[in-house]
């Protein structure tokens, strides 16, 4: 990859999760090549990295340089992939050493795979997916774009994830069949613990055993 300078966008928790895993993609690249951006926090170190706003990272005269966006909002993720895209800046697919991929897995681009996740066989995948720690996705599961999986997300096979969806921590999602796959909507929300044993609407937030929506007062 011809890249002179990487940025993490996101100084926060979960940033600071994600800076070694993309060290430890590019061991080629010497300590200075990694930064933080991150609109709230420049002017600051993190874990020894400078944090940079945005402006002064698109400034820093390095000609070549991508960004993966540590910022698990998917809302905050897709304003930011835009901006990126705008400004011509690579999008890296960051994926710890020990993540496993099997057959016929299409990711799409800005995808974030944090240590101990695995992905079977056939699986489609759209951009800007982040899989927390010990998350997994199932055989034949289609995921749409800026989805995000939080630590331990069991998602088992034939189930359809909408854009923007939220899986909360050690969620269990049941598995659905080709001809009926089990769908979590369009930004719905899985709460952390939940055991979905059926499709969820678009917008809708489940918790529980087994998940049941959650009214609004
Ligand atoms: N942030 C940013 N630009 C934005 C929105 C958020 O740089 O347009 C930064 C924000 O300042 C914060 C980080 O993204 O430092 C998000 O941190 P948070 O703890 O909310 O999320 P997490 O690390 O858990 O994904």
């Amino acid at each position: 990859m011809t890249v002179s300078l990487i940025g993490v966008y996101g100084a926060s928790g979960f940033g600071k999760e994600v800076m070694p895993l993309v060290r430890m993609q590019y061991p080629q690249f010497s300590n200075d090549s990694f930064v933080f951006i991150d609109d709230g926090q420049a002017g600051t170190l993190l874990n020894g990295y400078p944090v940079l706003g945005y402006a002064e990272f698109l400034d820093r005269l390095n000609t070549d340089k991508a960004v993966t966006i540590a910022i698990a909002n998917s809302q905050i993720r897709e304003k930011l992939a835009i901006r990126l895209t705008q400004d011509g800046i690579q999008h890296l697919n960051i994926r710890a050493n020990n993540t496993v991929i099997l057959d016929e897995v299409d990711i799409g681009e800005g995808s974030l795979f944090c240590s101990f996740t695995c992905l079977t066989s056939n699986i489609k995948i759209g951009k800007f997916f982040h899989a927390n720690i010990y998350s997994y996705v199932a055989h034949d599961c289609v995921i749409g774009d800026y989805v995000t999986f939080a630590p331990s997300v069991k998602c088992n096979g034939n189930v359809h994830i909408e854009d923007h969806a939220y899986i909360g921590t050690g969620a269990v999602i049941k598995q659905g069949t080709p001809d009926k796959p089990l769908v979590i909507g369009k930004g719905a929300v899985v709460g952390m613990g939940a055991v979905v044993t059926k499709s969820v609407p678009a917008g809708a937030t489940v918790i529980g055993n087994p998940a049941r929506i959650l009214e609004k007062k």
